[in-house]
């Protein structure tokens, strides 16, 4: 982080919080002395089932095996074509492309940074086999239309979840959670996401009985028991001294997001009109669980550089769309083939937000970014 008065790491800072819950975690683990697929794992997946409302979560070792298992569950393969937005964090992308099959990429609605429901069917063709929507920065796509879509082509839908844990949505006059809409949901618990192991982690939640078990089997080398190998699976578990530490920080999501809450709408209240900055759009009949707070200008790189050498750290998700990758480069994706992505790569920037952020810290964001608008 830059200098400045953001001078404590803030995941040091939530560990100062939680420590002691988090420390006895780890020792009273350590103490028994299992750390693969033990008491702790079984019980953050009953938590995260509860959460998501979903028969089964099944912890894996990160957020990009979730989403890679869940494709090679659902039989996803070379040949096959995966929809997505290419306004994502890599894994989205890489975790279709890693089964050999072939993400296609679909504008974004510029208000929401989500999937253009509007523009995935014409990108349904015969290869078409599932939809991955992502719930970007933590409010969800819309969900109710891409099901709608889903059922009537014969298509799987996995929420892409890793940073809208909590998140929420009214479909057809009930609250849904994020991750149990579609068939299956991923999660992520890498550090910086709201619920944050000490490493990597992950959970896909499902109702499908038959599928979970295809997942349990997966993620543990396809063994029905030990030395007895069903099908060809990887090495993909949570373990247990991170399951202990998300158990800790579980009961603890509700106060943190309430926090970010508060965070967001001082953002918005006192950044409303200054200069060109568009604010994020809360849509209605959505649970916002601010994952990220992320501001729209044209001054972009101007106002982030402006913001650094002032001591404020920001972020940009994400610089370069995932169709523009050089990895993909020879599945021949053209430039222009979403423009709102292409734009809104050159404008977007995510400012402080997390549940330890002071009222002083975030007057000082936004006074700097007055400041800078105030020279334009
Ligand atoms: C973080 C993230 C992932 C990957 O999660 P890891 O646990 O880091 O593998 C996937 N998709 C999105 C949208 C993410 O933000």
């Amino acid at each position: 982080m830059g200098k400045g008065i953001f001078s404590e790491n803030r995941i040091s800072l939530q560990y100062k919080k939680t420590k002691k819950q988090i420390d006895k975690a780890i020792f009273e683990t350590i103490k028994n002395g299992n750390f693969i697929l033990g008491e702790n794992v079984k019980k953050i997946e009953e938590k995260i089932a509860n959460l998501v409302g979903t028969e089964y979560a099944i912890g894996v070792n990160s957020g990009t095996d979730a989403l890679f298992l869940s494709l090679k569950a659902l039989g996803i393969k070379n040949g096959d074509e995966v929809i997505t937005t290419p306004f994502s964090f890599i894994a989205t992308a890489e975790a279709i492309a890693n089964t050999g099959a072939k993400p296609i990429f679909v504008d974004i609605d510029p208000k929401t940074f989500n999937i253009d429901v509007l523009k995935i069917k014409r990108a349904i063709t015969k290869r078409t086999k599932a939809i991955i929507p992502v719930h970007l920065y933590g409010q969800m796509a819309d969900m109710k239309e891409i099901i709608k879509i889903a059922k009537k082509h014969k298509l799987f839908v996995i929420e892409d979840a890793a940073q809208a844990i909590g998140a929420k949505q009214k479909i057809n006059g009930k609250w849904e959670m994020a991750g149990g809409v579609g068939h299956i949901g991923c999660f992520s618990f890498f550090p910086t996401k709201n619920l944050g192991a000490f490493g990597d982690g992950g959970m896909i939640t499902i109702n499908d009985r038959k599928l979970a078990g295809e997942i349990k089997l997966l993620r543990n080398h396809g063994a029905t028991k030990k030395y007895y190998h069903e099908i060809l699976g990887v090495s993909s578990r949570l373990d247990e001294l991170q399951a202990a530490i998300l158990l800790a920080k579980f009961s603890y999501l509700n106060t943190w997001d309430k926090k970010r809450h508060n965070v967001a709408k001082f953002y918005d209240k006192n950044l409303r009109n200054v200069g060109d900055i568009i604010l994020p759009e809360l849509l209605k009949n959505n649970y916002h669980i601010y994952h990220q707070y992320t501001i729209r200008t044209k001054h972009r790189d101007a106002l982030k550089d402006f913001l650094e050498k002032n001591g404020v750290p920001t972020a940009i998700h994400y610089p370069l769309s995932l169709h523009l990758q050089p990895l993909f480069k020879n599945l021949g994706y053209k430039q222009g083939i979403c423009p709102e992505v292409e734009k809104a790569s050159k404008e977007v920037l995510s400012l402080p937000i997390y549940p330890e952020l002071s009222l002083n810290e975030q007057k000082f964001v936004i006074k700097a970014i007055k400041k800078f608008f105030e020279k334009q």
